[in-house]
């Protein structure tokens, strides 16, 4: 089995650090993946600190992976040497059950398999993309567009696509006003989809910090939720919010900005539960709703949209060895807006 560099945690509590982890012989439909840069998602800091369940470790993270393909199986038709590709959160699913069949790998009945801390095909607990080289089954390796960056590239695998998908489910477009909750990784992204989409686009931060840079990216509006008045005057307003924000915040503060029939969808994934007051709901008729990455034909039309209206990731590039202060800054708001790692750094 092969063995590569990597970057992993060895328990909740202590920084990450270097690795080398095995990965699976090249099965028929398999392809090797030269991985050329990682994204650094808050979802990798929430399972590496244990805060969503047990985590296995050592563990290494990472699924917003961009890189070139460097060997293929005999079966796989789909790519080829020399490929520029992207992996995001899943590696694998039945591929027979009906969400899949509907191209919604992540809601597999039998479980779609996470890029890491999941059992993958050969049995052992998946890693993920703070390594140099990853071995995926065919069907779940996305094409990159000539055009995007392999480095800004690499975020839109998990940032893009969990807000690209909620933004299409519930119309964003000409005529709409969404709100996108927290500018961080997944935020900024949302912002870039809702604009090209058509929508008028209003960002909610805690403060002003980076209203600048959200107006450049395409917001109308920008708006500081520490500022009561704020929830004042946008009551009632908007077709649609998405909350990407990693911590628990007062949802029915949010519910109250809807307008009738408009829906709140929350994709950020704190550890804790949120309350709503079914009030919040019903006067006037709102939805409240969640949203899961999304599926692989999605993912791969979000890379072709994003190529079609030249969109990628802010991003801020960094060694291998500046993965634990990362990881800082990101929990406490200070990044613009994804942290991508260079895997090179890591050899
Ligand atoms: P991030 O880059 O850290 O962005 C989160 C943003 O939330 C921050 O930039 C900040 O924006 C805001 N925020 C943070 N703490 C806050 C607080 N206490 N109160 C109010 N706002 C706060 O994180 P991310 O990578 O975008 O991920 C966001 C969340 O989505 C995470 O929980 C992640 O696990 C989850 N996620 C879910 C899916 C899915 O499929 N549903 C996929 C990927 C990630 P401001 O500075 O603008 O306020
Ligand atoms: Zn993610």
């Amino acid at each position: 089995m092969p063995t590569v560099n990597a970057y992993a945690a060895r328990s909740a509590t202590s920084p990450l650090g270097p690795i080398t982890i095995q990965r699976r012989e090249l099965g028929p439909r398999d392809v090797l993946i030269e991985i050329k840069f990682c994204g650094i998602c808050h979802s990798d800091i929430h399972t590496v600190r244990g805060e969503w369940g047990e985590t296995t470790y050592p563990l290494a993270p990472g699924h917003e992976i961009a890189g070139i393909v460097t060997q293929v199986g005999p079966g796989v038709t789909k790519h080829a040497v020399g490929d520029r590709v992207g992996v995001g959160c899943m590696v694998d699913a039945c591929g027979d059950c009906a969400p899949c069949r509907k191209g919604e790998e992540q809601h597999c009945l039998k479980g779609m398999v996470g890029t890491y801390g999941a059992i993958g095909r050969d049995g052992q607990v998946t890693q993920g993309g703070y390594s140099t080289h990853i071995v995926v089954t065919e069907d779940f390796v996305l094409k990159i567009p000539e055009g995007i960056a392999l480095d800004a590239a690499a975020p839109l695998l998990c940032a893009g696509i969990t807000t690209y998908s909620p933004l299409r489910r519930w119309g964003a477009g000409p005529g709409k006003k969404v709100a996108i909750v927290g500018m961080g990784g997944l935020g900024h992204m949302g912002v870039k989809f809702a604009r090209a989409m058509g929508a008028e686009v209003t960002v909610l931060s805690q403060s002003l910090s980076k209203k600048e840079d959200g107006l450049r990216l395409g917001a109308h509006h920008y708006y500081a939720t520490k500022d009561p008045e704020t929830f004042q005057k946008l009551a009632g307003t908007f077709d649609l919010i998405v909350n990407t924000v990693s911590a628990k915040i007062d949802l029915n503060a949010y519910l109250s900005l809807l307008a009738l029939d408009g829906a709140l969808v929350n994709v950020g994934a704190p550890a804790e539960p949120l309350s709503v007051n079914v009030f919040s709901l019903f006067m006037p008729r709102r939805v409240f709703t969640g949203s899961l990455i999304g599926g692989i034909p999605q993912t791969q039309e979000m890379l072709d949209f994003c190529a079609k209206h030249h969109i990628g990731a802010d991003i801020e590039v960094i060694p291998a060895s500046k993965i634990n202060d990362a990881y800082e800054r990101v929990l406490s708001s200070d990044v613009r807006y994804r942290f991508v790692i260079d895997a090179a750094t890591l050899k």
